[in-house]
Parts: C-alpha cells; structure tokens; sequence
C-alpha cells in the first residue's frame, strides 16, 4: 500500500483547511492542522494552550520547538499508515527541516507540497470574513461561503463564530510573518522536485478537482515504483 504524505502549502485564507476538510475525507487519510491543535489546546486550557494563546492572539508563530514536538507525536500515530495531509505546517525553514528528521526516523517521505495561490487583497476579504462552527469546526465566509442556516452551521446546527485573530489589524500581522516566514518554504520544496502550484482563486470545487487530480496522479505515480 502507498501513503500519500502530503503538504497543504499556502497563506492564511488561501483556502487550505478548507479543502483539506474534503480530501481527507475522499482519501482517508488524517487532517494534521497545527492550527487546530493548537485551538482546542486553547480552549482545554492544557499546558500547550497557555503557551501556544499569546502568540496566536498576536497573529505571531508560536516557537519552533512546541510546535514540531506536537506535530512529531501527531505523526507517529496509527492512523498515518496510509498518508496524512498536513495544513499549517510546516511554516518555517527549521519546522520543514525538523519535519525530514521525524518522517526519516517513521521511515516516512513526502508525496507532495500543493501550493494554494492567492493574491493578498482577496486574503483578507476571506480572514475577514470567516465563520467557523464552534462544534464540527466546519469553515463557512459570510459571502463566498454562506452557511444554508444562517448563523447556524449547515452540517450540525452548531453555532457560528470568528476567530479572534481573524480582526483585520490581526490578519495584516499574520500575512507579514507569512511573507517572512513562511513563503521560502515555496522554494524549498520547489528544488526538491515536490511543488505543485495552484490558482486558489478558482471556485472552492473547482480548486478541489485540480487537487484532487495532482494527488491521483501522484498517487499512481507512487505505485507503479518497485
Ligand atoms: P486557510 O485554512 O488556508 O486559512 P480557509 O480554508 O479557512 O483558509 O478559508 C478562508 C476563508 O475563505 C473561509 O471563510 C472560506 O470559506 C473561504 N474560502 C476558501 N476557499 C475559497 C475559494 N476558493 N473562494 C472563495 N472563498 C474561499
Ligand atoms: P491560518 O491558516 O488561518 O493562518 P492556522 O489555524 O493555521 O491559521 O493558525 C493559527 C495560529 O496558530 C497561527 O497564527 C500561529 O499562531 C499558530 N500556528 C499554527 N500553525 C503553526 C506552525 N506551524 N508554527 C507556528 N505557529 C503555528
Ligand atoms: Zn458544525
């Protein structure tokens, strides 16, 4: 059986958990968000949380050290037998460096970065506008998204909310570190042969088919190798 080990690249509002919430579903495999963790970390108020909440509140990174140490342990599990897709992470250089050492010592390699394209104007109207379901955690946009109820979520009624550091003066921190820290992250993978770019301003089920047929193709490409 191949995995199909993948990385969801892309700013914040680029779409990713978004479309990683359909494709872990069609091909079973985890949705690794570190943003995720992190956010019921926070809110089970554990030990990571408290760490993790003041950087987030700031639209800052929070440190290198507590974020791969979570992600390593994620990995590990059972359930990443037959491939993970990753979204927010890895975010820096040394996180995507920390990330080799982890999948070589899982005797683990990457299948794919997909690399989600979106022009910063449209980012923010999308930060800005997000709606996520307090229980399911399903993504809405009040205008390119809409919830079929309303203020309530479409998939289990759950109530609606916006992220705290999804305020516009927030979101302009958060793409800065992104252009910072983040987008040489698209060079790297880009030398190693595993980049794949996508035009995220596409439709969301349009931007799902392109991903959908570079993970097959990637996917049989995988296993016709001996
Ligand atoms: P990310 O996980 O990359 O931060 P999200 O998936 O949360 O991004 O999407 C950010 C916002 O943009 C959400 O409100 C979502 O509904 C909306 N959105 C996602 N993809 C598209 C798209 N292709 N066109 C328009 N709006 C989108
Ligand atoms: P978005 O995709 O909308 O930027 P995420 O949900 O991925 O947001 O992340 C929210 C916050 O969680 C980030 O602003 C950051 O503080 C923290 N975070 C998430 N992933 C990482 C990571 N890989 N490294 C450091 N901090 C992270
Ligand atoms: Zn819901």
């Amino acid at each position: 059986m191949n995995e199909m080990n993948v990385i969801l690249l892309g700013a914040p509002g680029a779409g990713k958990g978004t479309q990683a919430a359909v494709l872990c579903k069609e091909f079973s495999v985890p949705h690794i968000s570190t943003g995720d963790m992190f956010r019921q970390a926070v809110q089970a108020q554990t030990p990571l949380g408290l760490s993790a909440k003041s950087f987030m509140e700031r639209g800052e990174l929070v440190p290198d050290e507590v974020t791969v140490g979570i992600v390593a342990e994620r990995l590990a599990a059972d359930d990443t037998a037959r491939g993970f897709l990753l979204d927010g992470f890895p975010r820096t250089l040394p996180q995507a460096g920390a990330l080799d050492d982890v999948l070589g010592q899982l005797r683990k390699g990457l299948t794919a970065v997909l690399n989600i394209e979106v022009p910063e104007e449209e980012l923010i109207r999308r930060l800005t506008g997000r709606q996520v379901c307090k229980v399911c955690g399903a993504t809405y946009h009040r205008l390119f998204h809409p919830s079929s109820q309303g203020e309530a979520c479409g998939l289990c009624g759950g109530a609606l909310y916006q992220r705290v550091d999804d305020s516009e003066a927030t979101v302009r921190s958060r793409l800065l570190v992104y252009s910072r820290q983040t987008t040489p992250l698209i060079e790297h993978y880009r030398q190693r042969g595993l980049l794949k770019n996508i035009d995220g301003l596409l439709p969301i089920d349009v931007v799902t088919e392109r991903l959908r047929e570079l993970l097959r193709v990637r996917h049989d490409r995988t296993e016709i190798r001996p």
